[in-house]
């Protein structure tokens, strides 16, 4: 059998049970289907056929995994650091136990390609591990000294929080905002996205099986509209911590003002990578390729402006077009595929209407700008690469969110930062130059939140983590994760000699 064979009858075997039953939420430490009737068809992307039904979370759902999530808080705030540092390890080996489950639901929920999944329990595993470890010291503060007093700060979690995450790499992203919640001592209700509700189900049974204590983790299914709106409102809920698009983050900041939530966004990029003449034009022309092709595209880091220095425009984008020519699309268990089908027809749809839109704005479809419908029934486009652009184009300033690059050239350094921070967006950027002073001048000047020179996206767990402008609020990874699901507090302690104020004496 080949491996692509073996690959769709074990993700069957592994899927069985999603088509066979409804899909419900995980609250209070159960599986349940909670208080509504009315469900919501799962597909997949590989050809829009059935993954089995799942529990659309009304309000009064979600007020139950909020009410667990504030009655197990006490107990898992207290708990010592070391014990929270030992269960989360023991979660993250359970992932691993299961890492071939995950690869394969994923895979087939979302429609990112095996070999790029493969990786997604290896790399949730370690999230887990990561702040697992940083458990025991999430409370420290800092010592502030003063003449006559000493100041200390120690960090307590702030609560309860809810965690909203998107479809594009689903859990990745939902073990990258819950481990560190879970690290700091907060109690989690997730929501996960609704077009991939697979891989959360996953991560609640194995809350189940590593011993979580009941209530820790809650994980209600549902649309936004609905469950992820009351999840916003809930006074119980402390925080919010939201990965997807900005139109979102907007809702969640009105629907959370009455409870004054805590809010962080991870939202959309249009992000630049920016080649100059003297750049390693192999190694640029590989992560060109890489960070807007593999992932299907659907990464929030993924490069889809390429600004290229006039002096290599013309051997680079041949080398590109080649390049992107010869990927590979195909069904996502396939492991030869490089490309697998978006999401959902209506994202597909979306991505697809950006063809006509690029030709009448009037850039250049060097490849692609097509359907693949010799793929069959599932959501499959040609990567395409747009050349011949300028700034002011649609394709130039929409997150598209799919394997299309636009190409726009440049002279000048200044006109290349010009360009780079023409948009609204301010996520990452990359930077291919051999001169460490201009790579240096650039990430200065290179409105994001991450910048990478002469590599492409390399995650690192203690650095920040996050956009500018309107590509989110706040960072994650290290520290920075605890700044946001702890409170601060300072206590100052006076030495006994300094002078209290006196009145009515
Ligand atoms: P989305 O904003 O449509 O949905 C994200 C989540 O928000 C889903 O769970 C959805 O149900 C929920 N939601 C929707 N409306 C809500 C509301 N009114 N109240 C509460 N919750 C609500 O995003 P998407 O289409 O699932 O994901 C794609 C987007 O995510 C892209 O813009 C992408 O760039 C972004 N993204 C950003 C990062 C990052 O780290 N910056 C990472 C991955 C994806």
């Amino acid at each position: 059998m080949s491996e692509f064979q073996n690959n769709v009858t074990k993700a069957d075997a592994y899927l069985d049970r999603f088509k066979s039953n409804v899909t419900g939420h995980f609250i209070n430490g159960e599986f349940t289907s909670g208080s509504g009737s009315e469900t919501f068809e799962n597909v997949t992307p590989i050809d829009n056929s059935s993954l089995g039904r799942v529990v659309k979370g009304t309000s009064a759902d979600v007020d139950a995994a909020c009410e667990s999530a504030q009655n197990a808080f006490p107990e898992w705030r207290d708990m010592p650091g070391a014990e929270r540092k030992k269960l989360l390890n023991h979660f993250a080996d359970k992932i691993v136990e299961r890492a071939e489950e995950i690869a394969l639901v994923e895979s087939v929920d979302c429609g990112q390609a095996i070999r790029f999944m493969k990786q997604a329990a290896v790399r949730g595993a370690a999230n887990f591990r990561y702040f697992a470890d940083k458990a025991p010291e999430a409370q420290n503060g800092l010592a502030l000294h003063q003449e006559e007093h000493t100041n200390y700060t120690l960090r307590s979690p702030i609560g309860p929080v809810g965690i909203i995450t998107p479809w594009n790499t689903p859990f990745m992203l939902s073990t990258w905002k819950i481990a560190p919640a879970l690290a700091a001592g907060c109690t989690v209700v997730h929501k996960p996205a609704e077009l991939t509700p697979l891989s959360a189900m996953l991560l609640a049974e194995i809350a189940q099986s590593a011993g979580i204590p009941d209530g820790v983790w809650n994980t209600v299914n549902g649309f936004g509209e609905v469950a992820g709106k009351r999840l916003t409102e809930h006074p119980a809920i402390k925080a919010v911590a939201l990965v997807g698009e900005g139109a979102t983050g907007s809702h969640i900041m009105r629907q959370g003002a009455d409870t004054l939530k805590r809010v962080h966004f991870e939202l959309g990029g249009k992000n630049p990578v920016i080649v100059f003449d003297d750049a390693d034009f192999d190694r640029a022309l590989d992560a060109v390729v890489f960070m807007i092709y593999s992932l299907n595209g659907q990464r929030c880091t993924s490069s889809s402006r390429l600004l290229i220095q006039s002096g290599i425009r013309d051997k680079f984008i041949a080398a590109l077009e080649a390049r992107v020519k010869n990927l590979k699309v195909g069904h996502s268990l396939d492991p030869s595929t490089e490309v697998g089908p978006l999401v959902h027809t209506n994202h597909f749809e979306k991505v697809v209407s950006y063809f006509d839109i690029a030709r009448e704005d009037g850039a250049h479809t060097a490849v692609g700008g097509v359907r693949r419908e010799d793929l069959g029934p599932g959501n499959y486009v040609a990567p395409t690469l747009f050349t011949q652009a300028n700034s002011s184009m649609r394709i130039a300033q929409e997150e598209i969110f799919g394997p299309v690059l636009t190409a726009i050239s440049f002279d000048t350094e200044a006109e290349a930062i010009q360009i780079a921070n023409d948009t609204d967006y301010g996520l990452s950027g990359y930077i291919w130059t051999e001169n460490t002073g201009r790579a240096m001048r650039m990430a200065r000047h290179v409105e994001a939140g991450m910048l990478w020179v002469n590599s492409e996206n390399n995650r690192n767990l203690p650095s920040p983590f996050g956009g500018v402008k309107m590509s989110g609020i706040g960072r994650d990874g290290g520290d920075y994760s605890f700044d946001f699901y702890m409170e601060t507090k300072n206590v100052c302690v006076a030495h006994g000699t300094h002078r209290v104020p006196v009145l009515g004496r």
